[in-house]
């Protein structure tokens, strides 16, 4: 089955270097293991091409050249800056973002933002469309595309449709704040084959759908849940996403990264290191994160000069008023605890505003003895998988939200945490420190384990093999004659 993938940004970065327009691929364990999926079938990414000055014939032939170079194709939707910033900015990140992570506080409900995001769903679908063949497997991803379900189906295309959301789906309490919950609601029962990242997030959607839609019937499976509406089947399940771990584990284990490995420990002169990698994001709880380290430092004396806390913070959304003040308020509170607690030859914080190189990302992966993964909300969190599968000594301790996706395939060879709780997170950070070698190895092993076995390829397999499954069962009822 050829797939058209859609998704909001194409894989693609187009630049001008030089006075020559030139595009390379933009990096990320799911291009890795969708390329060979596209170039085996012949399929083809569909997306917005980015904010590039090049237009027209000119960004036509760019792309041209990219889908030669990376051996598929690539489709453009062309959107005015104004659409895609009230889209993108507006309905996905003022509005879908906060209120899907739980924040409902955070969002702003513009109704000028669902108008735009209903325009750009149908430019979305204009180019679907257009490239559609007979049984190609038309796979929407991620929150920006929820409504594009709707659109293709009122447009009468028979495609297989599938959905796979890559963040959290809130419970009714929450999701019904939505004014248009409605609209996506019957939107996201349209598509054949739904892709949650848990079980929990199935079932918060399987919740809305009894209680804003009783009249739509149900029939939950331990795996899945599915839907009946307007004639439609609809198949949700939890398919968590995973990364490409001998990609991360080997890399972290080539020759340079034991030099880099060697380097390091003579910097940090054999005190633990404990590594938080985030973006700049209110979901990623880092002043909470922040207070129950300086917490750790005030209860627990015997940790002073024992432990570092590197936080890489990746600038993210710089535009967004309430990232700003995130990052001012990150500052303030690295400031008071190094304020607070250094001494000569010890600064406790080291925290890094940048986006950091991907062999030195490794190198701290594999150095750090704590990787500290506390997100308020998160879809699945691949930081917490990447930090374990770089970790090829096995002498890491994971510290892990229960509220992060991950948790779910992670948490019981994790110290667990709830993040809001700062006394708790303080007593993990203590535990992590502490734990004895033989635990540390057994936990890590382990994780280590899964995070091998339910990589992306994995995800990847799991969720076509539904679709297949959802396709034969549709070709048996137009076939089976109904005298049978
Ligand atoms: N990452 C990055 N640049 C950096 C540090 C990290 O691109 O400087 C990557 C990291 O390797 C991971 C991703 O950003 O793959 C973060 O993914 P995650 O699911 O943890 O959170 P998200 O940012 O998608 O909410």
């Amino acid at each position: 089955m050829r797939t058209l993938f859609v998704s909001n940004r194409l894989p693609v970065i187009v630049e001008k270097k030089a006075g020559v327009w030139t595009s390379h691929t933009s990096s990320g364990g799911l291009v890795t293991a969708l390329v060979p999926l596209l170039k085996r079938g012949g399929g083809m990414w569909i997306g917005w091409p980015g904010p590039s000055e090049a237009q027209g014939a000119e960004l036509e032939g760019v792309l041209e050249q990219f889908s030669e170079q990376q051996g598929y194709r690539v489709a453009a939707v062309p959107l005015s800056t104004q659409d895609y910033q009230r889209f993108y900015q507006g309905y996905c990140n003022e509005i879908l973002w906060p209120l899907f992570h739980d924040l409902q506080s955070l969002c702003n409900f513009n109704p000028d933002y669902w108008t735009s995001a209903q325009k750009v769903e149908q430019a979305f679908a204009d180019v679907v469309e257009a490239h559609a063949q007979p049984g190609d497997l038309i796979w929407v991803q991620d929150y920006q595309l929820m409504g594009l379900g709707r659109v293709l189906a009122s447009r009468g295309l028979q495609n297989p449709l599938a959905f796979f959301l890559h963040i959290p789906f809130p419970p009714p309490d929450i999701f019904m704040k939505l004014p248009w919950r409605l609209d996506v609601l019957r939107g996201l029962l349209q598509y054949e084959v739904i892709g949650f990242q848990t079980r929990r997030d199935l079932a918060n959607f399987a919740d809305c759908v009894h209680k804003l839609l009783p009249e739509v019937e149900r029939r939950r499976n331990p795996e899945e849940v599915r839907f009946e509406y307007e004639g439609r089947t609809c198949a949700a399940g939890a398919f968590p996403i995973g990364i490409d771990f001998e990609e991360f584990a080997e890399g972290a284990a080539s020759p340079e990264q034991d030099a880099r490995l060697e380097e390091l420990k003579a910097i940090y002169m054999g005190r633990q290191i404990i590594l938080g990698v985030d973006r700049l994001d209110y979901t990623k709880g880092l002043p909470y994160r922040l207070r129950a380290f300086a917490r750790a430092l005030e209860k627990y004396p015997e940790l002073h000069g024992r432990v570092t806390l590197l936080q890489v913070v990746v600038p993210s959304r710089e535009a967004v008023p309430q990232y700003q003040k995130l990052k001012a308020e990150v500052e303030q509170l690295v400031a008071q605890i190094n304020g607070r607690f250094t001494q000569p030859g010890w600064v406790p914080v080291h925290h890094l505003f940048r986006h950091v190189e991907r062999t030195e990302l490794l190198a701290w992966y594999r150095l750090a003895d704590v990787g500290l993964v506390t997100p308020l909300k998160d879809g699945m969190n691949l930081v917490c998988k990447e930090y374990c599968a770089c970790q090829v000594e096995g002498n890491g301790v994971l510290v892990l939200s229960e509220f992060a996706g991950a948790s779910e395939q992670l948490g019981k060879w994790a110290v667990e945490v709830n993040p809001y709780d700062i006394d708790g997170v303080a007593a993990a950070i203590r535990e992590a420190v502490l734990m004895p070698p033989e635990t540390r190895r057994i936990a890590m092993e382990r994780l280590r384990a899964n995070i091998r076995e339910e990589n992306v390829y994995w995800w990847l397999e799991q969720f076509l093999a539904e679709c297949r499954v959802i396709q034969e069962e549709r070709t048996e009822r137009f076939t089976t004659p109904l005298a049978r």
